[in-house]
């Protein structure tokens, strides 16, 4: 959680690199093959809400996953957990959000838009009806969203959707420590929606109401290696990126001077990408000191220390956070994988694709898989019962059509691999595969595909 830091979208406009793809492509390509939707479009739609759709889905299921392996399942220090999004309201007092979870808001009085102060960029001058001393005085604006809990709607059942995952994990430090007999250094991990009021919600998916986050807590002892625990984590978390293939020319590692810091937190990078109008942040990582527990533990009077069995004493560990946000992760996946190039076919003339070129861990469908013409009854079959016997280890699709147009379309969403069944391959049990990136076509026989594929795209 970055309290009030909220600068991202502005310092990023000046940066000299060029986008490769505007928001609006990104948005209409999302709209057109069914990755995002405006929520509730039929009714105008509402303002930092969306809706994931067949192919967006999988695609933010595998972002989350793709964290979720490489953060708790391929490690053996780390535990899973999920805590609820409504929380009891002091847990938000504690954690500093109802005293300081603000943005700056100012009105205009003429066209009566609301705008958050850091985002004006003439000061005085609105930027919507351009004009001048209209604007209010900056006053403070909580970005939590409220509900009523129970029958009554008065204060007593006031409660907030979470405005973060990790406060879930705070709670209950000491009852996952004690049931899943783990001792500092441990980590708690958890993917989960969050809530913002936000006051400008925009750029597509970036800026949204509710949100995904994936939050790791990781909790060291007082020993001397906290910050060298904090750095392996920015490795980690760097590799990461890089393993799932996002441009390093695009990725930073923004290391936050002291004063850009809270005050209690001794260190923190921000992980940035380059999006089509500038830098955005992606995630923090964080080394947060006693902070959190010491907050919990004031309020409610419980203790959440760790007790060491072996010295037999009690201390507060050191809390190393990673924080991020997987719509944010996902849109990342969908602008950098994204490429409007020119190829030249087999006769020389010139034609132009879009092809996504995600990850294929991260691609929605891994092998699309096509009769050479729908009208054949045998290629049909040859090609669903191809398709069918590929599913338990690819993420497959069948499709049918002009040839020209399903590489098309299956270029478009980012589909490494297609399966062509033509009539050799009812003579000679080959099928022709070809490669999304190269376009290079290669004969394979049917009883070596699951090995041929496994070898291109790795696990499922
Ligand atoms: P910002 O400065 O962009 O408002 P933040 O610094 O408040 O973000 P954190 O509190 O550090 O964000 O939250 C961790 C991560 O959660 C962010 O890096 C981001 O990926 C994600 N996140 C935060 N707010 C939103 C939002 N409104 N929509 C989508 N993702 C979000």
């Amino acid at each position: 959680m970055t309290l009030a830091r909220n600068t991202v979208e502005m310092a990023a406009e000046s940066s000299p690199q060029q986008p490769r793809v505007s928001m609006e492509e990104i948005a209409a390509l999302a709209k057109r093959r069914g990755f995002m939707f405006g929520s509730s479009e039929i009714y105008g739609g509402i303002g930092g809400f969306f809706d994931y759709g067949p192919l967006g889905a999988i695609l933010k299921r595998n972002v989350k996953n793709a964290w979720w392996r490489a953060t708790v399942e391929l490690r053996d220090d780390v535990v899973a957990f999920d805590s609820s999004i409504i929380m009891h309201p002091q847990t938000w007092v504690a954690s500093g959000h109802v005293a300081a979870f603000h943005d700056k808001l100012v009105d205009c009085r003429n066209c009566k838009h609301r705008f958050r102060a850091d985002h004006i960029p003439t000061p005085g001058k609105c930027p919507d009806c351009g004009m001048t001393g209209t604007l209010t005085e900056p006053r403070d604006f909580n970005l939590m969203l409220k509900t009523s809990v129970g029958p009554m709607e008065d204060s007593a059942a006031m409660a907030y959707l979470r405005p973060e995952t990790a406060q879930g994990i705070f709670v209950n430090f000491k009852n996952i420590y004690q049931t899943a007999r783990k001792r500092p250094p441990f980590g708690i991990a958890q993917i989960g929606k969050s809530f913002r009021n936000e006051i400008t919600p925009g750029n597509f998916t970036y800026r949204m109401r509710e949100f995904e986050q994936a939050e790791l807590e990781y909790f060291v002892p007082d020993d001397g290696n906290d910050v060298a625990c904090y750095e392996a984590w920015v490795a980690a978390r760097k590799q990461w990126y890089a393993d799932y293939g996002v441009r390093p020319e695009r990725l930073r590692f923004y290391e936050l001077l002291p004063h850009e810091r809270p005050h209690y937190a001794k260190a923190g990078t921000d992980v940035e990408y380059l999006f089509p109008w500038g830098w955005g942040e992606l995630e923090s990582i964080a080394h947060r000191g006693t902070y959190d527990l010491d907050a919990h533990m004031q309020l409610s009077g419980k203790d959440l220390q760790f007790f060491d069995e072996a010295s037999k004493s009690h201390y507060t560990p050191i809390l190393i956070e990673s924080s991020a946000g997987m719509d944010r992760t996902t849109l990342t996946m969908l602008v950098d994988a994204y490429e409007n190039e020119t190829i030249v076919d087999d006769a020389g003339k010139e034609t132009r694709r879009v092809v996504l070129r995600f990850h294929p861990q991260i691609a929605p469908i891994q092998v699309g898989v096509f009769p050479l013409a729908r009208n054949k009854p045998e290629l049909v079959e040859r090609a669903r019962t191809i398709e069918g016997s590929l599913r338990r280890s690819f993420r497959t699709q069948y499709d049918e059509g002009n040839v020209g147009q399903l590489y098309r379309r299956q270029d478009e969403i980012g589909t490494p691999a297609c399966i062509m069944v033509d009539y050799e391959t009812l003579g000679d049990a080959t099928v022709t595969v070809r490669d999304r990136d190269t376009m290079r076509q290669d004969r394979v026989a049917t009883d070596q595909l699951v090995g041929y594929l496994g070898e291109r795209l790795g696990e499922r």
